[in-house]
């Protein structure tokens, strides 16, 4: 007769019945490494199941803590973002090979900063003959969040702030290009946090990410709750799944710049904002819609504020390294080049510029594909529009509807706001930066996912709560 296979499910139930015998009942549990030597430490671990299931023991033990508990936790992730964020910064670089270092530092001290914690959370009250009521803002439990490879650890750091903000676990399903700087991340925050609150798994993440384990993440049944930022696939893919999903997708943000802007402020404003982290940002400006009355003369502002402008043969030879042929006549982009510098593309192309360029601009016609596509390159685009009128079309039409984010440069309050109505899009910055529409020079609070096809817009603690709501009749109101 055949005897029970031994198998690592068994071996570990044994270990932690073994385990919790000796360290008593609530003891937290033991989560052995698995599938190498570093996996079930600090919340990093092999597969989803475990991730999840060691996250959702996690998450039962927070729900009995306070509030104050939450702040601990959150207060020592904000520690680590700012006291590692060169060390941090310099690793995330180094691995996914993409934007500018000093701002993969400045992104880290940035969540730290500005992303919203426990002071978000609020209870709505209403008082009246009947009695009261109460209505709190509840955690979902577990939520699976798919975090994108342009700021793999700051997306995490912040989805963590705001997660744990608001009571839940998260588990995390890295950009395979960002996984190790992720998983790191994890790590040291479990750690602290252990060290504050007594908790472990707070945040778990797959050791190595793959679609395979996202599309577990999205289906694994003690999943509450779907987070993913990130390009058109896996906006699509999260929207299919029959569980709630946050999406914080993909963008195309034009800028129309018209003749009563300040130019100068314009040129410098859409340097600042697609020239950081070498135009990575899912905000950052992707093209420029400009009337013809006023083209030349933004243009020269552009080179006096330090960007160099591409000739006709540049763009074209740029264009063609940038772009490859795809099926049925469509382009491809080049994903090599994605986030590169100014002058890697440069040399791509067959020319040169110096290597400190921030920014390459150039005119085109609209149907250039850096107009069309979200590039993620230090190249804009700039196309002459006779007038507002077709530059506001032409920002309609190539922001296609994803509904992100829009710019402009303008002194006619009229002209703003048929834009603004127009392009009805979750963020609208005038003359400043899109950053400033993040709050970086602009007021608000930050987060690294604006969920834009299911309209939570910039995501805060409370975007990741079930509304419950507890009623007392014709009592407590004490009035
Ligand atoms: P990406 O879409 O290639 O990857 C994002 C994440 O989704 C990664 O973790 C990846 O592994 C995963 N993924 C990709 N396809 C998937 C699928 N079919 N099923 C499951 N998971 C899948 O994007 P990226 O290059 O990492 O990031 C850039 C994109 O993200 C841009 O389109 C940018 O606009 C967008 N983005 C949006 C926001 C926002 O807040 N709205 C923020 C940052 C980035």
């Amino acid at each position: 007769m055949a005897g029970p296979k031994i198998d690592d499910e068994l071996i570990r139930g044994v270990i932690q019945q073994v385990l919790t015998e000796l360290r008593g009942p609530g003891a937290a549990p033991f989560v052995a490494p698995a599938g190498g030597g570093s996996t079930g430490r600090d919340g990093v671990f092999a597969t989803i199941d475990q991730a999840v299931m060691a996250a959702a023991e996690a998450q039962r033990e927070f729900a009995k803590r306070p509030v104050e508990d939450r702040a601990l936790a959150i207060a020592r992730i904000r520690r680590i973002c700012v006291d590692q964020a060169e060390t941090l910064g310099r690793e995330e670089f180094d691995e996914t090979k993409i934007g500018r270092l000093a701002h993969k530092i400045e992104k880290l001290r940035v969540v730290a900063d500005r992303v919203p914690g426990t002071e978000f959370l609020r209870t709505d009250a209403f008082s009246g003959g009947n009695g009261i009521a109460l209505q709190e803002y509840a955690p979902f439990g577990v939520i699976g969040a798919i975090t994108p490879v342009t700021h793999s650890l700051p997306t995490l750091a912040g989805n963590a702030i705001n997660m744990l903000a608001s009571g839940n676990t998260v588990v995390f399903n890295a950009h395979p290009s960002g996984a190790k700087i992720a998983a790191k991340g994890v790590r040291l925050f479990n750690r602290a946090i252990r060290e504050a609150i007594g908790l472990d798994n707070l945040l778990t993440i797959v050791e190595v990410p793959t679609l395979e384990s996202a599309q577990q993440l999205f289906d694994h049944r003690e999943v509450k709750l779907i987070c993913v930022t990130g390009g058109p696939a896996v906006a699509r893919a999260a929207l299919k799944s029959p569980k709630r999903a946050i999406v914080a997708g993909p963008g195309n943000p034009p800028v129309v710049v018209d003749e009563t802007a300040d130019l100068k402020n314009a040129a410098v404003s859409i340097i600042a904002g697609a020239a950081f982290d070498n135009n990575l940002l899912c905000i950052g400006e992707k093209e420029v819609f400009a009337v013809a009355s006023i083209f030349e003369e933004l243009m020269t502002e552009m080179s006096r504020a330090g960007a160099v402008r591409l000739d006709k043969a540049q763009i074209e030879a740029l264009t063609r390294v940038a772009f490859t042929p795809g099926e049925g006549g469509k382009v491809l982009l080049n994903k090599d080049l994605v986030g590169k510098d100014a002058a890697v593309l440069a040399r791509a192309a067959g020319f040169s510029v110096p290597e400190k360029t921030e920014l390459l601009f150039g005119e085109t016609s609209a149907d250039n594909p850096f107009v069309d596509h979200e590039q993620m390159m230090p190249f804009v685009p700039f196309v002459r529009a006779s007038d507002v009128d077709q530059a506001i079309a032409l920002a309609k039409k190539y922001e296609h509807g994803y509904r992100h984010t829009a710019i402009i440069h303008s002194r006619n309050v009229d002209t703003i706001t048929r834009m603004g109505r127009e392009m009805d899009t979750t963020l609208f910055a005038q003359n400043g930066p899109s950053t400033a529409g993040l709050g970086l020079g602009g007021e608000g609070y930050v987060s690294f996912s604006i969920a834009t096809p299911t309209g939570e817009g910039v995501t805060t603690p409370l975007t990741f709560t079930r509304q419950r709501r507890s009623t007392t009749v014709k009592a407590m109101r004490v009035l």
